[in-house]
């Protein structure tokens, strides 16, 4: 290998480093919980996608190991050859029941059943209109297909009317627009309703991705076009987050879309099946999911009464009654401060900048959990406006 390869890698981490923008990994010695051991400390952590707090459920640890005993440990296939379990048809099935779909088909992860869904769907004739604030994994399946891109501001209507119009004007055979239900850092639910409208009135499909809505959002938890009270026509989620936050995407709409990924999806043709354990948690997750009433309830009673107090501290936040809850701090290096003392004072979060979010805008986001007590939050919140003193946040 060339050392001036090497050297032009190396020059790149010391300018992302320089930049302050370099991230660094903790390992944590427990469970991924509302407590977790980092070292020697024992940290509240509120900044897990543990929404309902299901990732060390014993339901499911139990599920997973029993489906070990039963179904072993790989599938060491794709599911096409010989990847596929009772389990995972099984699962397929459970979701687009709960998810009010007529089928839906199994990923890796989320990142690959975004990755996978358009290039079959749509050709060259065809148009996407996406969400310029739409996750990664979203722009990258878009990247991969040929349909003509459109983007619209985020969650701006009016953009996405003229987008529309022009998708129409240049001749689409099909559109499909594309959208988070919910945006991940700022905890922003995308305008369904209107954005349905807007679909029926120009003839498109709607496609949602609802990783940070699933579980907990709408009756039973089924999402945010639950929420709204409307449809969508396709949904991507994740096994990643609420429902248990192992690992797991998948894809629910209409039979004839399943089928068709089936045969063409490149993310499910040519990598590895979901191992049992994790399907079988999923199939476990559900179940528990669709009763809990009462953990969505603690939810956003944790994440009222966190958002009232960091308020009253004086700390500035986005609106909203999502679980995800930023504190805006607008500068990178107040951002990285303030998130070390919080750690030094036993709360675990992480500081946003850019890229993750645009210049100026470098926040904490904080994330409730069903299991979170109060006792932890109120601790969290003394150690939020000790921290916030300290670093000059607070006057
Ligand atoms: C987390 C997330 C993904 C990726 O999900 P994985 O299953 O972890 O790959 C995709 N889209 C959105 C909106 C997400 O928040």
């Amino acid at each position: 290998m060339s050392t001036a390869f090497l050297d032009d890698i190396r020059a790149t981490l010391q300018q992302i480093e320089a930049d302050g923008l370099l991230k660094r990994e903790r390992a944590i010695l427990s469970p991924q919980s509302t407590r977790v051991q980092v070292g020697e400390r024992e940290v509240i952590n509120l900044c897990a996608n543990n929404y309902l707090g299901l990732a060390d459920h014993p339901a499911l640890v139990r599920a997973a190991t029993q489906a070990m005993e039963s179904h072993g440990f790989g599938m060491a296939s794709v599911r096409f050859i010989c990847g596929t379990q009772d389990l995972h048809r099984a699962l397929e099935t459970r979701l687009a029941q709960y998810l009010g779909a007529e089928d839906s088909i199994l990923f890796a992860a989320c990142f690959d059943a975004n990755g996978a869904l358009f290039e079959p769907l749509l050709g060259p004739e065809d148009a996407v209109v996406s969400d310029a604030l739409n996750h990664a994994s979203i722009i990258d399946g878009i990247r991969l297909c040929k349909a003509r891109r459109y983007r619209y501001a985020n969650a701006d209507m009016d953009a996405l009317e003229a987008q529309l119009k022009a998708a129409r004007a240049d001749g689409a055979r099909h559109i499909m627009i594309a959208t988070d239900g919910v945006f991940s850092m700022d905890g922003y639910l995308a305008p369904l309703p209107e954005i349905r409208a807007l679909a029926n009135q120009y003839d498109a499909l709607l496609m949602v991705d609802d990783c940070h809505a699933t579980g907990f959002m709408g009756p039973q938890g089924r999402g945010t076009p639950a929420h709204f009270g409307l449809r969508a026509d396709i949904l991507t989620g994740t096994l990643g987050k609420a429902l248990g936050g192992a690992l797991g995407g998948y894809i629910a709409g209409p039979q004839p879309v399943i089928d068709l990924l089936r045969q063409r999806a490149r993310p499910y043709l040519f990598s590895n099946a979901l191992p049992p354990s994790i399907v079988a948690a999923g199939l476990a997750a559900i179940d528990l999911v669709e009763q809990a009433d009462d953990l969505r309830a603690h939810l956003f009673d944790n994440a009222a009464h966190w958002r009232a107090g960091l308020a009253a501290a004086g700390f500035e936040l986005l609106p909203g009654e999502h679980p995800i809850i930023p504190v805006m701090l607008h500068d990178a290096h107040k951002a990285q401060a303030m998130a070390a003392r919080l750690f030094e004072l036993g709360v675990y979060v992480s500081g946003f900048f850019f890229p993750v979010v645009p210049k100026g805008q470098a926040r904490i986001r904080t994330q409730m959990n069903a299991a979170l007590g109060r006792t932890e939050l109120d601790q969290a919140l003394a150690a939020f406006e000790q921290a916030g003193r300290e670093t000059r946040v607070l006057a």
